[in-house]
């Protein structure tokens, strides 16, 4: 890493835990330092020594426009003038919220936060207080924000750093989480009936993409479905990385699955801090002021990124080629990267569904999370240092997805696969 990026790294971890203020943009995993990032455009990024790269991780997500489009330039901008935050009503707010009841057929009403994780916080709480019940059962390996019940046997950071349960999330709380393992018919069948009397959710990834991608196995969130209407537990799909990128009606709408309640966040912010959970209105009308279940935030629904996520909806929505668009882009990322291991002849698979893919090293597929676990994490580290030197800005785990955008274009896949197979070839 260059001078700068060192230079601003070591002033960092003097003043911040890591140096970084979410886990999974430290590079411990893969050795060095992070890239200090000055500024983004389209699909490239340019770090603070002014080297550019080709960005596939796009924020972890959100970017589906890529960097700093110009309607989200213009709408905050404009937004920025009028006001960043009152604590009252927007008009705003109307707009994105009808617009995501609009997407999602399941979504009836609709709630804003500001993070994932106050997104999933809260559609746990509204569960366990509709149903009366405590237990929450969630999928070994998927990410789930760091809420202190869904910190268990988690993905994303969590997994990589090797650390699933967090010191400080007490006995007594993990004790309420139930486990079982993600595309595992069978024995999740099982574990949601062991627990009917005191199941208050089921909450899942519906693609799994904090593991690396994994998408659902054929049936898997159809029994989830089943399983859990039939205990009068609740379903909660958080479409956090999946809403708004696998499909205008998010994976929800991929797979014709209705989930009680859906967690969003990432693309519905326009690369601004938001999120939402909504569901069923019967369950909505619990939430206060409407009824006794409590969440609040002094910034949830705040104008600029109601205005920044507005801003991606109603360019998504006007784009009747735009999924298909993603689709091919993301066909087109997984060619390249198979057509670059085979030409290499390194062992390993790309998943991938839409524009969200992973390629594993050292396994020949990766269907579960144990599958994940048995991936070449040696290789990845050494791969993603010589995809960087190679103008490629990958996630810096072997566990997390990576993302095209629209603002890629066929050309740039095509020098994915060059640098990809350039890449491996020095491994
Ligand atoms: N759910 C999923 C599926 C996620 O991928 C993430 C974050 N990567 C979260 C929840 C938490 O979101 P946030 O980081 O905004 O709290």
């Amino acid at each position: 890493m260059s001078r700068e990026s060192e230079r601003l790294f070591a002033d960092a971890t003097r003043v911040i835990p890591g140096g970084v203020n979410s886990p999974v943009r430290s590079w411990r995993a893969v050795g060095g330092h992070p890239a200090f990032i000055a500024r983004g455009e389209g699909p490239w990024i340019h770090d603070a020594d002014g080297r550019r790269y080709l960005d596939f991780v796009a924020s972890w997500g959100p970017l589906v426009l890529g960097h700093a489009p110009a309607v989200v330039v213009e709408a905050v901008t404009r937004q920025v003038g009028l006001g960043t935050s009152f604590g009252a009503p927007t008009a705003l707010e109307v707009e994105l919220a009808t617009l995501l009841v609009e997407a999602l057929p399941s979504v009836e009403q609709v709630r804003l936060v500001s993070s994932g994780t106050e997104a999933t916080m809260s559609a746990m709480r509204l569960a366990r207080a509709a149903t009366g019940r405590k237990r929450v059962l969630k999928f070994v390996g998927c990410y789930h924000g760091h809420v202190d019940a869904l910190l268990v046997r988690a993905g994303s950071g969590a997994l990589t750093l090797g650390v699933p349960d967090s010191p400080g999330v007490p006995a007594e709380i993990a004790d309420l989480t139930v486990l079982a393992d993600y595309n595992d018919v069978d024995g999740t069948r099982a574990a949601i009936r062991a627990h009917a009397a005191d199941l208050a959710a089921v909450i899942v990834e519906p693609v799994a993409g904090n593991m690396g991608v994994v998408p659902p196995a054929p049936g898997f969130l159809e029994m989830l479905r089943e399983e859990t209407a039939r205990i009068d537990s609740l379903l909660v799909f958080d479409e956090v990385i999946t809403g708004f990128r696998l499909g205008w009606s998010g994976a929800q709408g991929r797979f014709g699955i209705r989930p009680d309640l859906t967690c969003l966040g990432k693309i519905v912010g326009g690369g601004m801090p938001l999120a939402a959970f909504g569901g069923r209105r019967d369950l909505m009308s619990m939430i206060a002021p409407a009824g006794p279940v409590y969440q609040a935030g002094t910034l949830s629904g705040n104008p600029v990124s109601v205005a920044a996520g507005l801003a991606v909806l109603r360019t998504l929505r006007a784009d009747d080629g735009a999924y298909d668009r993603l689709e091919r882009l993301g066909g087109l990322a997984e060619h390249v990267l198979r057509e670059a291991l085979a030409s290499a002849g390194v062992p390993g698979t790309v998943n991938r569904v839409g524009s969200m893919f992973t390629l594993f090293f050292g396994v020949e597929s990766v269907r579960s999370y144990a599958d994940a676990v048995r991936a070449d994490t040696d290789r990845f580290a050494r791969w993603f240092r010589n995809m960087l030197e190679e103008g490629m800005y990958l996630p810096p785990s072997q566990f997390e997805a990576l993302f095209v955008s629209l603002a890629h274009e066929e050309s740039h896949l095509a020098e994915l696969g060059r640098a990809a197979a350039r890449a491996l070839a020095r491994l």
